[in-house]
């Protein structure tokens, strides 16, 4: 099942761009519940793992199993549906070191929150 994306869901999904720091309605939401891939629905991040880093996108220090893929990205690693390729955001080093230490910053237009 494919979602039709908008103009906005496509630039940043399709075309890899980021959208504005603080924008995203899931940045501060802190129900339990399940991440998923605005796309396609694949389930990527669970609430548990979700953290504020304060950097104004949605931050998550794990994936669920399987459900991303890393590539290069110049210096940075970019983070991709497992199933569908939509660009969800970036891995960085910096995340929570009593964790995996990994920081998620994922785009939250990329994706849609299931409670
Ligand atoms: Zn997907």
């Amino acid at each position: 099942m494919t979602k039709q994306l908008d103009e906005k869901e496509q630039e940043v999904i399709e075309q890899c761009g980021t959208e504005k720091p603080f924008s995203s309605d899931l940045l501060d939401i802190e129900k339990e519940g399940v991440f998923k891939c605005k796309k396609c629905g694949q389930e990527l991040f669970d609430s548990e793992t979700k953290y504020k880093s304060g950097t104004g996108w949605p931050s998550f220090w794990d994936t669920l199993e399987d459900a991303v893929k890393k590539q290069p990205d110049g210096r940075r690693t970019e983070v991709i549906c497992s199933n569908c390729g939509a660009h969800l955001g970036h891995v960085f080093n910096d995340g929570p070191e009593d964790k995996t230490g990994k920081r998620y910053c994922i785009n939250g237009i990329a994706l849609e929150f299931e409670k």
